[in-house]
């Protein structure tokens, strides 16, 4: 296979790129995202770790989406045109639901400021105390609309995911995502880090039944990761993920409407070592 393919779509961090009726190729660049803009700095090596921990996570969780009757898009992340090994994953082509499928089993970011104006969550009703990093008393669906490019994802309550995809779906989805989260911050945590929250999308396939997890999964862009060993609520926690590049960006002061600052060098070096101490960790295999 060559990349010689049309491209479907260019996401802020991937390349969608069409193999046949029913496969694409998704493949993950360096670029780095935050608050819904890309980053004019590069994080090396950083498609290859968002990939090669989706392919990981792929794996462990398979056995969870059979017990639900669901399945994964991916088919191959050998199988891919060398000019883009290592950081792209041949998958089976889905109709993506338009829900971004959070799960939430820690306070952190939007998910505390929305509970410090209301006690809850969207419509998810939380107990009194809890602050900047608490665990919840369970893990929690929040789900976000999935936004054109350009566009920020809103919150959206369970009753519109019932718009959106029909009630069946939308039980399904909130069953499967905290499944999923459930299982996934059981494995995280024998490796040492706690899995605050997440986001999936899941798509259907040919036969139009039965979920399939898409997109990747579990990686630092999609998730927080934090050690567990230093884990202590009231304020902001260690991070192997996207929020050291955040705050840095807050203390730069970008007003989050012009174009983003280039990263210095000792930012890239440490957000690259984040990103690769997480796939380390969790998968106890040193990056190469
Ligand atoms: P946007 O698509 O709005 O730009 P994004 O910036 O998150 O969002 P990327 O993550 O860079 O986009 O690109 C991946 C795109 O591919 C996403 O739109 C995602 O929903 C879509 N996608 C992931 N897996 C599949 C699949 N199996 N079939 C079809 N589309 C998929
Ligand atoms: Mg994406």
């Amino acid at each position: 296979m060559t990349l010689d393919l049309p491209l479907v779509a260019r996401g802020k961090v991937r390349e969608v790129y069409a193999v046949d009726d029913d496969r694409l190729l998704l493949v993950a660049s360096d670029r780095i995202s935050a608050y819904d803009v890309v980053l004019p700095t590069p994080i090396p090596d950083k498609g290859r770790v968002l990939t090669a921990l989706s392919v990981w996570w792929f794996e462990q969780l398979a056995p969870v989406l059979e017990a639900h009757g669901a399945a994964h898009h991916l088919i191959s992340a050998d199988d891919v045109p060398a000019e883009v090994a290592g950081r792209a994953m041949l998958v089976r082509r889905l109709r993506m639901l338009p829900v971004e499928c959070v799960a939430r089993g820690y306070l952190s970011g939007s998910g505390t400021v929305e509970y410090q104006r209301s006690g809850a969550i969207r419509d998810v009703v939380l107990p009194a105390g809890l602050v900047e990093g608490s665990r919840l008393p369970e893990p929690v669906f929040t789900p976000s609309t999935k936004a054109e490019l350009g566009e920020h994802d809103e919150p959206i309550t369970f009753d519109q995911v019932v718009d959106t995809v029909g009630a069946a779906q939308a039980q399904a989805l909130r069953e499967l995502t905290l499944a999923l989260y459930r299982r996934a911050a059981q494995i995280a945590e024998g490796a040492g880090i706690v899995l605050a929250d997440t986001k999936f999308e899941f798509g259907t396939g040919e036969e139009g039944r039965g979920l399939v997890l898409g997109d990747e999964v579990l990686t630092p862009d999609s998730s927080r990761f934090w050690p567990a060993g230093t884990w202590s609520p009231g304020a902001a926690q260690a991070s192997y993920d996207k929020q050291y590049v955040r705050d840095w960006l807050t203390g730069s002061g970008w007003d989050r409407v012009s174009p983003p600052p280039e990263l210095p060098d000792d930012v890239v070096a440490a957000t690259r070592e984040r990103y690769v101490t997480a796939y380390e960790k969790l998968t106890g295999r040193p990056f190469r």
